[in-house]
């Protein structure tokens, strides 16, 4: 789960690292006042899930309260790379005098955290990496014993800092450490780590990614997690406790087991279909878990043009016909929707018969096989018209 830059803030602040003064607006006269209290020129910066802002125009400087205003009021509702702009952070504007980049990561390969520190701050860390290798020095972390404060000063020493500097720079990279380790992350960046001319260390950037895998231990994300997913259906799928990545097809897809799933997003593939999400209930299904995922697909189905079918494969081995039949007419009976619904079930004959029994005035169509379903759900597809579809 990656953090907006004010999250992260919040918490660099918590231990330890400097951060510019700053508070976070939704409307222009927010900005405004957020302005006058900072007293001086401001930095305006729209808070979205992804870097990059300052070349995409993300990131804007304002001399008075007014002109803070007025820039927050073109940039709230922006799209930016592929985010809408809803918050922004008003901060002050830090006269800096040098940038460097500080980040801890978990390289993977070697099964430890990494901290990587450059001279070369502001830019993205890869293009560093591209550009210039050489410009970055890192230090593999012993995940038993932490960042010990030798450590870190050996390392920022790499880059060419020395005396005072040099100690703050390293105070902030063992603090980073702590925030790294305490929090669970799995990246967290300082990108610009700004020195001003009065010589004070500000993390004028915070990019923090939680590890998602450790969310239970932090009952206070868990709520958060649901902001965080910027496209609604994704939000939805969490809601409804089930696994939902949005795609762009016409064919709406769900399956009690993400190996089906993914098995069934590729045969769409290979037979020339284009998926417009990928649904995994998990197994051992419930009704209510059925009658969730069905009733995402036939929201989304009404709100999104693009959906023509929804194909459905379960299998019988694991969950019994009423069900997986009673979930699905709570569905319809719950979003009634005009689109087709395919159901492809596996499992004993006979309890495929009692689903077919149970869902025989639902309107649902009964597939016999997976290469069946998928065909016909693509020949569905492909017609200008949701009607005269046979299985
Ligand atoms: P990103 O582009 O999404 O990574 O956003 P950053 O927060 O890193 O900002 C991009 C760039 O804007 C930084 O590298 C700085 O050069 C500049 N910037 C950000 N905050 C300030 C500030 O307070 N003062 C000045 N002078 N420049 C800033
Ligand atoms: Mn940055």
């Amino acid at each position: 789960m990656r953090l907006y830059e004010y999250e992260g803030k919040a918490i660099f602040n918590k231990c330890g690292i400097a951060i510019p003064r700053g508070v976070l607006v939704r409307t222009g006269s927010e900005a405004q006042r957020a302005a006058i209290e900072i007293d001086k020129e401001v930095v305006i910066k729209s808070q979205i899930l992804a870097g990059g802002r300052g070349k995409a125009g993300g990131i804007k400087t304002a001399e008075t309260p007014e002109d803070a205003e007025k820039i927050t009021q073109e940039m709230l509702g922006m799209e930016l790379e592929g985010y809408k702009v809803n918050s922004l952070l008003v901060e002050e504007k830090l006269d800096i005098a040098g940038e460097m980049y500080m980040g801890i990561t978990v390289d993977d390969e070697n099964g430890a955290p990494i901290a990587m520190i450059s001279a070369e701050g502001g830019v993205e860390i890869e293009e560093v990496a591209k550009r210039n290798p050489g410009g970055i020095a890192s230090h593999r972390i012993s995940p038993l014993y932490g960042m010990r404060s030798y450590e870190a000063i050996n390392l920022i020493r790499q880059i060419g800092l020395t005396g005072e500097t040099l100690l703050s720079a390293s105070r902030i990279l063992t603090r980073l450490y702590h925030v790294f380790a305490a929090y669970d992350a799995r990246i967290v960046e300082i990108n610009p780590l700004v020195t001003t001319s009065t010589g004070a260390m500000i993390a004028a950037d915070a990019r923090c990614e939680i590890d998602d895998n450790s969310l239970f231990r932090h009952p206070e994300w868990q709520d958060l997690r649901i902001q965080h997913i910027d496209n609604p259906w994704e939000r939805e799928g969490v809601k409804a406790g089930v696994n939902y990545v949005d795609l762009d097809g016409d064919i709406a897809l769900m399956a009690n087991s993400a190996g089906v799933a993914m098995s069934l997003l590729d045969i769409i593939k290979d037979e020339g279909g284009h998926p417009a999400c990928f649904l995994d209930t998990g197994g051992a299904l419930s009704k209510e878990r059925m009658k969730n995922g069905i009733a995402l697909l036939l929201r989304k189905a009404k709100s999104d043009p693009h959906v023509k079918v929804i194909l459905v494969y379960t299998s019988l081995v694991f969950s019994l016909p009423d069900t997986v039949a009673g979930g699905i007419i709570e569905a319809i009976r719950e979003v009634p929707a005009d689109i087709p619904i395919m159901l492809i079930s596996a499992g004993e004959e006979e309890r495929r018969k009692q689903v077919q029994e149970l869902l025989k005035d639902s309107g649902v169509k009964i597939c016999p096989s997976v290469e069946k379903g998928v065909r016909e759900a693509i020949r569905i597809a492909r017609q200008e018209s949701r009607n005269g579809y046979i299985c």
